[in-house]
C-alpha cells in the first residue's frame, strides 16, 4: 500500500468545508472561459514584485499517514517584506449580497496557501485575502484576515482530521482495487468465439490511451468483453476509473451484472448507478429546496459520513443501494449518486453525463477525465442522441407572453421580450410558403437574447419561482450555448404558422462535437453489434484516422435462423392492397412455426391497422404495444412471452420502439420474429432537411437519412431472435425492398441464406 497520499488543495477543502442545504433556486454562474478572464484581469493590476499562479505543495504527517498538499494560488503579493495570499473568485451576485462570511470553503483555500507560503518562506505570519470580482459590472470587493503560522497549522491539521477517514478507506480501497484487478481472471471457463479478440483490442486501447469503433455482434457477451480489459488495463497502471454510458436503463442493468459476475470472482472495485433525478426523488415533485424537501436540507451537512458509511460497506452502488442509504442517511438521492460518481472505480450511467453541454458531471477536473476510460454502449444511438444534445430551438409565444404579463412591472424584461417577438415577426415574413432554411445564426438574435436572459437573471434572483420565465430562459440560455457550438454541420430552420413562429438550429452532423468531448480522456471505445454500414458510424461519431475499428463475426451458427423475404409491398400507398395478404402471411408464419413471435411495424398507425384486421380473423393470443408504457407494463408484456406456454403467442411492437433492442427472450420465450418494412423514419420535414444537407455535402442524403437508420433498427429487431447459442428461430423480413441492392447489401451475413417467398400470403413451410 503506498504510504503517502496525494491530495489538491480544492478537493481536500471542499470535502472539509461543505456545509448547509441544496438549493436548486435560481442561481447564474460564470463560465470557465469568462472566470478565467475576470481572474486575469485582477492578475493584471499585480506589482512588480507580486507573483501570480503560484505553485505550492506540502507534506504533513498525521497517525501512520502522509499527506503530499498540492495547488496553486491566484496571487503572492509583496508589501515590503510582508506576504500576502490573493484567491481571486468571479461572481455573478451583486457585489452587495457578498460579505466576509459567504464562502467558508474559499477561505480554507486561501489558508491552506497560507499556510504552504509560512512554510516555504518560513514565516510567522501572512495576510489572507480573498477578491471577489463582479462579472458583469467588473467591480471588486476584497476581504482581508491575518493569520499566525500557529494558526494556520492548527487549522491544517483539524482539515486533515476531518478527511483523514475518507483518506484511510481511499488508500485502503485502492490499494486491494488494484490488487483484485492485477489478479481477477476471465468470469467463464472459456471466452467465446471473437470474445477475446474483442478484450484483447480493448485492453491494448486503454494502454495507448487510444479510441476503438468495435462491431460486435449479439451473443460475444459485448458488457463484459469491453468491461473486463479495461479492469485488468487498470490492474497494471492503465488509468484508473471507468465511465460506462448506455442509452437505456436495461442496458445498464446488464453492466451491474458484469460487475456483479467479476465481483464473485474475486473483482474489488466500487460501481455506482446513476439514475435520472426525476426517476430516483423521493419526493413528489423535485423541487430541490430546503424548504420542500427534507433530503436537501442540511445535505451537506451530512453527505461524508453518508458516503463513507455506503462505500465501506458496498461496492455494488445500484439505485436501491443508493435509496437504502439516502434514506439511512436522509440524503437526497440523486445527488449522493452524483458525488458518489466522483469517487467510485466505475459509473453506469446515461450518455448524457458526459456528452451533452447541459449536464455533463463539471466536476469532473482534468486529472480525473486522463485517468478515465469511456466505453459507449450500443453506440448506434449516439448519432440520434447527439443530434438531439446539439440542438436548439425557441418558439415566439413565450416571448409573447412575457412582453405582456412583465409590461408594468419590469421594463428590461418586456423590452427584451417584446424585441425578440418582433424578430420572430420578421422571421415570419421572409419565410416562403411557411419556412426558411439558412446556413448561419442570426447574430443579432443572439444579442437580442443576451439581452434577455441578462435582464431575467435581475428577476430570478430575486424571485425564481415564474415558471414561464425560468423555462425561457434555460431555453435561451440554450440557444445562446448552441449557437456558440454552430459551424457547417448545423443548419438554421425557421418555421412560421397563424400564431406561432419557431426556429430551430439543427446539428445534423454531430461527428466533430462528439471529438471534442470525448477528448481529454485516456482511452473511448464505441460498441455496438449494428454498426452497418460501419464508415456511417464512424462519420456520424467523429472517427479519426488515428483511431482503432475491429469487426467481430457473430458467434451463433447462422443456420439457427430460418431467414425468409416476402416482397410484399409495405409502402403507404400500397397498404391497403397488402393488408389481407399480409395478415394471411403472419398467420401462416405461427401455423407453421408454433411459439412465441414479434411481429415489428414502421409505425403505430401500421401496426394497429394490421393488428385489428388480424385479430378479427385469427384466433392466436395477441398483445400489443401502447404509446409510453410504464415501466410495470413494459415488464407485463415481456413476461407474457413465457417459455412453457402451451399455445402460440404474438406480440405486435413498433421497430426502433422500446422492445426492439435491448431486450433478451432466450430459447423458446421467443421463435419468430417478423419485421415488416425496412424501418424508415418519417418523412417529415426534419428529416427532408437532414436529406438535403447530406445530398450538398456530397454524401447520399436518403440513404444517410433514411436507409442506414431504417436498416438498423430493422437489424436490431430482427436481432431479438437468436440471444444464445442454442437458440433457433424464424425471421421473415416483410417488404420488396430487401431484394433491391440498396438493401440487401446492408443484410448481415447471419441473414443472408435468405429465401425469397414467391407467393407470400401462402408461406408455408
Ligand atoms: S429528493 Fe427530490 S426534491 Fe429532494 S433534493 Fe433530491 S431530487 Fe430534489
Amino acid at each position: 500500500m503506498e504510504d503517502t497520499i496525494h491530495v489538491s488543495v480544492r478537493p481536500l477543502v471542499e470535502y472539509a468545508f461543505r456545509s448547509g442545504s441544496i438549493d436548486q433556486r435560481f442561481r447564474t454562474t460564470t463560465t470557465l472561459t469568462e472566470g478565467t478572464r475576470l481572474h486575469q484581469m485582477v492578475q493584471k493590476t499585480y506589482g512588480e514584485r507580486d507573483q501570480k499562479e503560484v505553485p505550492f505543495d506540502t507534506m504533513i504527517n498525521y497517525e501512520q499517514m502522509t499527506f503530499h498538499i498540492e495547488g496553486r494560488c491566484d496571487g503572492l503579493l509583496m508589501n515590503g517584506n510582508h506576504y500576502m495570499i490573493d484567491e481571486i473568485k468571479s461572481t455573478s451576485l451583486p457585489l452587495s449580497e457578498v460579505n466576509e462570511q459567504t464562502h467558508p470553503v474559499y477561505w480554507a483555500q486561501a489558508k491552506c496557501y497560507g499556510y504552504m507560503a509560512v512554510e516555504k518562506y518560513n514565516l510567522d505570519q501572512i495576510t489572507i485575502q480573498l477578491t471577489y470580482i463582479q462579472s458583469e459590472s467588473n467591480d471588486i470587493i476584497r476581504f482581508q484576515q491575518n493569520q499566525t503560522a500557529s494558526d494556520l497549522r492548527e487549522f491544517m491539521v483539524h482539515m486533515i482530521e476531518t478527511y483523514a477517514p475518507f483518506a484511510k478507506w481511499k488508500q485502503k480501497h485502492i490499494a486491494m482495487r488494484n490488487e483484485s484487478c492485477k489478479t481477477l481472471s476471465f468470469p467463464f471457463d472459456t471466452y467465446r468465439e471473437g470474445q477475446r479478440k474483442l478484450a484483447g483490442t480493448v485492453y491494448k486501447t486503454v494502454q495507448e490511451e487510444a479510441t476503438l469503433f468495435a462491431m460486435a455482434p449479439t451473443g460475444i457477451g459485448k458488457t463484459i468483453s469491453t468491461l473486463f480489459p479495461v479492469i485488468k488495463a487498470m490492474g497494471e497502471g492503465f488509468g484508473k476509473k471507468i465511465f460506462y454510458l448506455t442509452a437505456k436503463t436495461i442496458t445498464r442493468e446488464t453492466a451491474q451484472e458484469a460487475f456483479h459476475l467479476m465481483e464473485k470472482t474475486g473483482l474489488q472495485a466500487s460501481c455506482v448507478t446513476i439514475t435520472a433525478r426525476d426517476k430516483i426523488c423521493f419526493k413528489e415533485k423535485t423541487i430541490c429546496q430546503k424548504e420542500y424537501c427534507e433530503f436537501a436540507d442540511g445535505y451537506y451537512d451530512r453527505v461524508n459520513e453518508g458516503m463513507l458509511d455506503l462505500l465501506i460497506n458496498e461496492t455494488l452502488i445500484t439505485r436501491s443501494v443508493i435509496e437504502q442509504y439516502a434514506i439511512k442517511h436522509q440524503l437526497c438521492p440523486f445527488e449522493l449518486s452524483l458525488d458518489l460518481s466522483y469517487t467510485a472505480d466505475a459509473v453506469i450511467c446515461d450518455y448524457n453525463y458526459l456528452f451533452d453541454p447541459r449536464v455533463s458531471l463539471k466536476r469532473l477536473i482534468e486529472e480525473q477525465k486522463k485517468q478515465t476510460t469511456v466505453l459507449v454502449d450500443e453506440a448506434h444511438n449516439l448519432v440520434d442522441r447527439a443530434r438531439e444534445m446539439y440542438s436548439a430551438e425557441l418558439t415566439k409565444s413565450p416571448f409573447l407572453n412575457l412582453k405582456r404579463a412583465y409590461k408594468n412591472h419590469h421594463n428590461g424584461i418586456s423590452g427584451a421580450a417584446a424585441e425578440l417577438n418582433r424578430t420572430f415577426l420578421d422571421y415570419r415574413k421572409s419565410t416562403q410558403n411557411g419556412s426558411l432554411v439558412l446556413s448561419e445564426v442570426d447574430e443579432e438574435l443572439i444579442v437580442q437574447l443576451d439581452t434577455f436572459v441578462q435582464e431575467s437573471e435581475k428577476v430570478l434572483l430575486q424571485q425564481g419561482n415564474d415558471e414561464l420565465l425560468l423555462e425561457t430562459y434555460f431555453l435561451a440560455q440554450n440557444f445562446i450555448r448552441i449557437a456558440k457550438l454552430y459551424d457547417e454541420r448545423f443548419i438554421t430552420y425557421i418555421e412560421a404558422g397563424k400564431s406561432e413562429v419557431k426556429i430551430k438550429l439543427f446539428c445534423f452532423d454531430p461527428s466533430k462535437l462528439l471529438q471534442k468531448m470525448r477528448k481529454g480522456f485516456r482511452a473511448n471505445v464505441f460498441f455496438s453489434a449494428t454498426f452497418t454500414p460501419f464508415s456511417y458510424y464512424q462519420n456520424m461519431l467523429g472517427w479519426k484516422v488515428e483511431d482503432y475499428a475491429v469487426r467481430i463475426p457473430s458467434p451463433f451458427p447462422r443456420e439457427h435462423a430460418e431467414v425468409y423475404i416476402a416482397p410484399l409491398s409495405t409502402k403507404y400507398r400500397d397498404r391497403e392492397r397488402t393488408l389481407p395478404s399480409l395478415v394471411s402471411l403472419l398467420e401462416n408464419v405461427v401455423k407453421a412455426n408454433p411459439g412465441n413471435h414479434l411481429f415489428f411495424f414502421p409505425s403505430y398507425g401500421y401496426m394497429e391497422e394490421v393488428y385489428g384486421a388480424y385479430t378479427a380473423s385469427v384466433q392466436t393470443e395477441t398483445i400489443i404495444q401502447k404509446s409510453g408504457m410504464t415501466e410495470q407494463e413494459r415488464e407485463d408484456f415481456l413476461n407474457k412471452f413465457s417459455s412453457d406456454r402451451k399455445t402460440s403467442l404474438v406480440g405486435f411492437a413498433v421497430v426502433g420502439g422500446v422492445f426492439s433492442e435491448g431486450i433478451d427472450l432466450k430459447g423458446e420465450r421467443l421463435t419468430g420474429v417478423a419485421v415488416v418494412g425496412v424501418g424508415l423514419p418519417n418523412f417529415d420535414t426534419e428529416h427532408q432537411l437532414m436529406k438535403t444537407y447530406f445530398d450538398q455535402g456530397g454524401r447520399n442524403g436518403f440513404e444517410y437519412t433514411y436507409v442506414y437508420p431504417g436498416m438498423n433498427r430493422v437489424q436490431q429487431a430482427g436481432g431479438r431472435l437468436i440471444r444464445t447459442e442454442s437458440d433457433h428461430g424464424l425471421l421473415l423480413l416483410v417488404d420488396n425492398r430487401y431484394l433491391e441492392k440498396r438493401y440487401q447489401q446492408l443484410l448481415p451475413y447471419e441473414w443472408q441464406h435468405y429465401k425469397v417467398l414467391t407467393e407470400p400470403s401462402k408461406f408455408l413451410l
